[in-house]
This record gives C-alpha cells, sequence and structure tokens, in this order.
C-alpha cells in the first residue's frame, strides 16, 4: 500500500478514526544473518504494522539489504518502505536500484541524501541533496516517495527555516510524507508541524520515535545529531543505571501518548532492532 493511502484519515459512521498508523524501522544485522531479524520482525508483525522500513548503509556504514534480503522480508508479508541514499553512488547506478526495487513489487521508498562520508568531495556527486533524487525516483519509477524531516533542523542547516525552506522542495519534487528524525522533545514537533503547514506542506508528518535502551546510545545518537536531550530523562538514566531499559520505555510510552493526544497520523519507530521493548510500547499505547 502506497503512503498516500496509508496516512489517509478515515472515518467510520462519521466518526474519524485517530488511531495512529505504526510504522518499524529496521537495519540489517552486522553478522549479516538475517534470521534473528526475522524473528524480531515475526513478532511485531503482530502489532499490523501500516510499514516496515529498511535503512540503508546506516551511520555512513555499508551494511545494507540486498534486494534478495528486501524480497524474503516482503514474503512475510510486511509493506516495506526501503531507504536509499544518494550518496555513494552514480547516476546509472542510482537508476538501477531504484528499478530493481520497484520490480520487486515495492511499492514505497525512503528518499535520502545520506552523510557525505569525509573522502568524498560533495561538488562532485552526481546527487547532491535528497530533492534531486525523488525528481530521479518520480521520473522513473511509480514508487510512492518518503523523505526525512527534522524538528530541530538537519545538522548541516543554518536554522530550522532553511531546512523547511528544502523540505518544501522534496514535497514540490513528489514526496507523499515526511518521517522524522528521532526527537524527545515534543513542543519542538509541535513546533515544527506547525511551521512546515504554515509554509504550505500539506502532506503526512510521522514523528520518529527511538526508545532509549541506554546512556551510551542516548548521547551517541545526541552527538551526531541536533536532537535536544529531556533533562528528566537524562536525570533517571543517571540516577539509575541498572533501570535504564525501564526508564526508556516508559518515557517512550508517555512521549507517545502525548502524540496520539495531539493528533499525529502514525508513529514511525527506530526499533534498533529489539522488538521486546517496541512491542511494550505499543502494548501500552493501542
Ligand atoms: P537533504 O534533504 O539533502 O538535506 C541535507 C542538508 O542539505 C540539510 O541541511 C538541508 O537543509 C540541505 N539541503 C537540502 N536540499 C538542499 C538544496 N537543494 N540546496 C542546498 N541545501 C539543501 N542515513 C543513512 O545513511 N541511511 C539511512 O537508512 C537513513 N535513514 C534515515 C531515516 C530518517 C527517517 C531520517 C530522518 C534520517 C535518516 N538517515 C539515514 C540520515 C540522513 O541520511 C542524514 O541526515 C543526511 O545527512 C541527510 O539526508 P537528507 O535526505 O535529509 O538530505
Amino acid at each position: 500500500m502506497e503512503l498516500s493511502e496509508i496516512y489517509q484519515k478515515k472515518s467510520y459512521g462519521g466518526v474519524e478514526d485517530f488511531t495512529p498508523k505504526i510504522s518499524f524501522e529496521v537495519f540489517p544485522p552486522k553478522n549479516g544473518d538475517i534470521s534473528n531479524l526475522f524473528e524480531e520482525l515475526r513478532i511485531l508483525k503482530r502489532y499490523n504494522p501500516a510499514l516496515v522500513s529498511l535503512t540503508y548503509g546506516a551511520n555512513g556504514g555499508l551494511n545494507r539489504f540486498s534486494i534478495s534480503d528486501m524480497k524474503s522480508i516482503r514474503d512475510l508479508d510486511l509493506n516495506l518502505m526501503p531507504h536509499f541514499t544518494c550518496v555513494s553512488m552514480l547516476k546509472d547506478e542510482i537508476e538501477k536500484h531504484i528499478v530493481s526495487v520497484e520490480n520487486l513489487g515495492i511499492e514505497n521508498i525512503l528518499a535520502l541524501r545520506g552523510d557525505i562520508p569525509e573522502y568524498i568531495n560533495p561538488n562532485e556527486l552526481d546527487y547532491k541533496h535528497a530533492d534531486e533524487l525523488v525528481e530521479l525516483i518520480r521520473e522513473k519509477t511509480t514508487l510512492s516517495i518518503g523523505v526525512a524531516g527534522y524538528p530541530e533542523g538537519h545538522i548541516e542547516s543554518k536554522n530550522l527555516k532553511e531546512d523547511i525552506k528544502y523540505l518544501k522542495l522534496k514535497v514540490e519534487k513528489g514526496a507523499s510524507a515526511i518521517f522524522t528524525q528521532l526527537f524527545f522533545d515534543n513542543d519542538k514537533f509541535y513546533k515544527y508541524f506547525e511551521q512546515v503547514r504554515n509554509l504550505g506542506i500539506n502532506i503526512p508528518i510521522i514523528p520518529g520515535i527511538m526508545p532509549v535502551r541506554s546512556l551510551k546510545q542516548i548521547n551517541k545518537m545526541t552527538s551526531l545529531a541536533r536532537i535536544t536531550l529531556s533533562k528528566r530523562l537524562l536525570h533517571a538514566l543517571e540516577k539509575f543505571p541498572n533501570d535504564t531499559l525501564k526508564i526508556g520505555t516508559e518515557f517512550a510510552i508517555r512521549q507517545c501518548q502525548d502524540l496520539i493526544d495531539f493528533g499525529v497520523v502514525g508513529l514511525h519507530f527506530y526499533t534498533l532492532n529489539h522488538s521486546d521493548q517496541t512491542a511494550e510500547i505499543l502494548e501500552n499505547i493501542l
């Protein structure tokens, strides 16, 4: 099912359905063995995900799902949205990849520029920004396109206003939904939502939720991107180092409940391939 259809507001007997659509992000296991991931996905499938998104070489790495991995995961009867970054490929390879994704019968793709590795001169890239990739995907395929959004601004952008201006370009070139970077302060998301809408961007905005498992994880994430840490969460994690999983889960439950009250159309979970924590959160919010 395509992104615009997934996030379309539905009503039953004249009553609007406010249940958010659930999606999960997973990454390729580092040892290359995807059988463990299958187990996690079978558990997550119980929560009827509208989408499962598959990262592409995240954290600057080369760890990627192959086309045959995508086929095996799709065969679990899951609606997929593979991610794709254009920084490390030439135009021909990019075209070949997106057409292969479409040929698998997959309907969605998350179009990203990716982080530019130090050894690459950005001026020499065939595709310098995600909007150009969106344009190419729109031209060459019928895939429905998701793009990344940053409630606190992308780390390279001068300010949030400029970042949203470029987000608009991605939407004008054919994106159908925005999936956000993780955040801990919902007020930042609500302000972002308002600014995006005020600029005339009307496609669904899906907040990205990363349940915290450890202090190390949260420190790593916030050092890589512009993300404000919740002082309350940080304090609890430092004070109770043996309970970080429980603290992270409870924080995520409260965060999701607040977002649902706000009326988000979806919740996108960065599962880090751990179905247990995501499942516990869902048991408490759905
Ligand atoms: P862009 O939209 O191109 O933006 C990058 C920067 O350039 C921003 O500062 C923006 O303001 C600016 N900009 C955009 N367009 C223009 C323009 N036309 N002219 C001038 N400036 C412009 N990374 C991975 O490697 N693999 C993944 O699987 C992955 N998944 C992700 C999933 C989500 C939901 C999110 C939010 C991020 C993900 N990332 C992933 C990280 C992402 O690749 C990085 O944040 C990357 O640095 C930017 O990618 P982008 O698509 O947002 O780039």
